[in-house]
C-alpha cells in the first residue's frame, strides 16, 4: 500500500520508505491511501477470537500487502506478548488497562512493533550492517512514556540507533530511568527545555540536508505510521471484550490524548468499521484541540506543564491526520468526536473521588478520562476510558494525592537499579546539529 502526505505536496511513498523516513519531505504525516474495511463476519466473531488472532487481521488489513504473512503474524505476535484487559469502575464506566506492556506504557505495542518492522524492511534488502553499525537512527522526543517505550521496544536491536530527546527535570524520575539506564543501542538525550523544544529539536533534524546527507534518521513518535497504527488493534480488542459481556451495542470509546497518537488509531480502527458509537478525546489544561472542536479553529500553544505531563503537548502532531480522515470537516469531526479539558486540580479531585468511591487507583492521565466519562456519557452508553500508564509511574503524585503507597511493580523496579547515563543538549539546533554530525 501507498502513503501520502497530509500536506498533499510530498512524492507517494511506499510503507518501508514513509517508516524510514517518518515525516514526508513537506514535513506532513504520512496517510494510507485506503482504509481497508474489515468483512462483517469478522466483527460477528470478534469475541471468539484471541487479541493477537484480533491484532493479525486488522495489522493484515494494513500492512499485508507490504509484508508477508509469515513475517507479519511473527511481528505481531511478538509485539502482542501481554493482555489489555477491560475492567468495570463503576457500572456504565470500564477502563481499557492499556500499562500491562513490558514498559507499562500503551506505546510498547507500537514500539515494539515499529522496531521490528523496521529490522524487516532492512533484512529484506541486505541493508544490515555488520558489528552493530547503525543503518538507521531514530529520533524521539518524549514527555515521558515515549522514551521508555521506544528505548526498550528498540533495545539491542541491529542495525538501529536511538536517541531520545527528553525535557530536563520535567519527565518522573521513574520514567527517566527507564530510558536513561539501558546503554548498548540507546542514548539519552537530555534537553534544557520543554516538550515543544525537543519536538522542535527532531523535526529541524528531519528537514536539515546536512544531516540527512550524514546519517539515516527516522521517527518513532506517532508521527511514524509504524509507531500509531497498531495502536488500532486495542480498540478491536476492547470492543471484543465489551461484546462478550453484551456492552458493546452503545459503546463509547475514551482516550486521554497528547499527541493524539493513540485516538488517531482509534479513529482508523471507527473508518474500518469497527462498531463505536463514539469518541471522547480527554485532555489536561493543554485545550488545543477541545478549542478546535468548540471554534473550528485550530490555535496551536506553547505546551503547558500538567500533573499529566505525557500529555503536555501544545501542537499535537497526529491533529494533521484527523483532519486528513474527515477531509477537514468539523461537522463531521464534532458529530463524532467531544472533547474534555480537565486543570490539575480537577485531575486530582477525580483521582481522589474515584478511589473514595471505586478503590480504583487512577493515574493522573487516566483520571482525565475518567471525569471526560462522567461528564459526557448519556444514558444507554457504555463508556470505556484507557488507563494509558500505570500509576507506580507517578507513585510521587499519586501517593501524595491519594494518601497512599502504592506498590511499584518489579518490572518498574529493575529500571530503577541501573546508572543514569545521558548527554545534555541546549534547546537550540545548532548545538544538537553538532553533536549529531559527531556520530
Ligand atoms: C503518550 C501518552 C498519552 C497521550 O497519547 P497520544 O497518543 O500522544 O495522544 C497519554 N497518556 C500517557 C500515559 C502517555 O504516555
Amino acid at each position: 500500500m501507498n502513503y501520502y502526505s497530509t500536506n498533499k505536496k510530498a512524492p507517494i511513498a511506499t510503507l518501508e520508505k514513509a517508516v524510514v523516513k517518518g515525516l514526508a519531505e513537506d514535513k506532513g504525516l504520512y496517510m494510507p491511501e485506503n482504509i481497508k474495511p474489515l468483512p462483517q463476519e469478522f466483527f460477528d466473531n470478534i469475541d471468539k477470537m484471541t487479541f493477537q488472532e484480533i491484532a493479525y487481521t486488522v495489522a493484515d488489513a494494513f500492512f499485508g500487502e507490504d509484508v508477508d504473512a509469515e513475517s507479519l503474524k511473527q511481528i505481531v505476535y511478538d509485539t502482542l506478548a501481554f493482555e489489555t484487559p477491560v475492567v468495570p469502575v463503576t457500572e456504565t464506566i470500564y477502563t481499557l488497562e492499556l500499562f500491562h506492556g513490558p514498559t507499562l506504557a500503551f506505546k510498547d505495542v507500537g514500539a515494539r512493533f515499529m522496531a521490528r518492522l523496521l529490522q524487516y524492511f532492512l533484512k529484506k534488502e541486505g541493508k544490515l550492517g555488520k558489528g552493530g553499525e547503525a543503518n538507521v537512527n531514530v529520533l524521539v522526543a518524549t514527555s515521558g512514556d515515549t522514551g521508555s517505550a521506544v528505548a526498550n521496544g528498540f533495545l539491542g536491536v541491529d542495525g538501529i540507533h536511538v536517541y531520545v530527546l527528553y525535557p530536563k527535570g520535567k519527565v518522573s524520575p521513574i520514567q527517566e530511568c527507564q530510558f536513561t539506564t539501558l546503554g548498548q543501542n540507546i542514548t539519552a538525550i537530555e534537553v534544557d527545555g520543554v516538550f515543544d523544544d525537543c519536538q522542535a529539536l527532531v523535526k529541524n533534524a528531519f528537514m536539515d540536508a546536512d544531516l540527512n546527507a550524514h546519517m539515516k534518521l527516522t521517527s518513532a513518535n506517532s508521527i511514524n505510521v509504524a509507531r500509531f497504527l497498531p495502536q488500532a488493534f486495542y480498540y478491536f480488542n476492547a470492543y471484543a471484550q465489551l461484546k462478550k459481556q453484551g456492552k458493546a451495542d452503545q459503546m463509547v470509546m475514551c482516550v486521554p490524548s497528547g499527541n493524539f497518537g493513540n485516538i488517531c488509531a482509534a479513529l482508523f480502527g471507527h473508518r474500518m468499521g469497527l462498531p463505536i458509537k463514539r469518541f471522547v478525546a480527554a485532555n489536561n489544561a493543554n485545550d488545543i484541540f477541545y478549542n478546535y472542536l468548540q471554534t473550528g479553529e485550530y490555535n496551536p500553544q506553547p505546551s503547558k506543564a500538567t500533573l499529566a505531563n505525557a500529555m503536555d503537548v501544545g501542537d499535537p502532531s497526529n491533529f494533521a491526520r484527523i483532519h486528513e480522515l474527515y477531509k477537514g470537516d468539523h461537522k463531521a469531526i464534532t458529530s463524532l468526536i467531544s472533547g474534555a479539558t480537565y486543570k490539575d486540580e480537577q485531575i486530582a479531585e477525580t483521582m481522589k473521588q474515584c478511589y473514595a468511591e471505586t478503590k480504583y487507583v487512577l493515574d493522573p492521565h487516566g483520571a482525565c478520562g475518567y471525569q471526560a466519562l462522567k461528564d459526557l456519557l448519556q444514558p444507554g452508553e457504555v463508556g470505556v476510558f484507557c488507563e494509558t500508564a500505570h500509576p507506580a509511574k507517578f507513585k510521587e503524585k499519586v501517593d501524595a494525592i491519594l494518601s497512599t503507597d502504592i506498590d511499584i511493580p518489579a518490572r518498574l523496579q529493575a529500571f530503577m537499579k541501573g546508572t543514569k547515563q545521558s548527554i545534555d543538549m541546549t534547546r537550540e539546533f545548532a548545538d544538537f546539529k553538532a553533536y549529531l554530525m559527531q556520530q
